[in-house]
């Protein structure tokens, strides 16, 4: 049974914790499958970061190790027009593409 985001203690979620209120309900966006999911059901990994809760999501590249998973607000902010229609709560399973991914 793998771990998850929202078993950890407090002072647990302070260091594998991605957005900045460490919520269990704020969205995370996963960079390798470009998707989004609460924080709180991301997958605590071996190398001390969490992962992507999407059991069929695969790093794509040997240069990455784990998934990559970004704050889901901090993103869409980052990514300006393109994540205008980003909602501030994404749908589980939808996939977003990003600014720069091939469409
Ligand atoms: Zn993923």
């Amino acid at each position: 049974m793998k771990k998850l985001y929202r078993d950890l203690s407090p002072e647990a979620r302070a260091s594998y914790g991605i957005t900045e209120d460490g919520s269990e309900e704020s969205w995370v966006y996963c960079l390798t499958c470009g998707r989004a999911v609460p924080q709180g059901d991301c997958v605590v990994g071996e190398d001390g970061r969490l992962e992507c809760a999407y059991g069929d999501c695969r790093p794509t590249s040997a240069s990455h190790a784990s998934t990559d998973l970004r704050a889901w607000d901090t993103l869409a902010q980052e990514q300006g027009g393109a994540a205008a229609h980003w909602p501030e709560k994404p749908e589980w399973g939808r996939r977003y593409p990003l600014r720069d991914a091939d469409l």
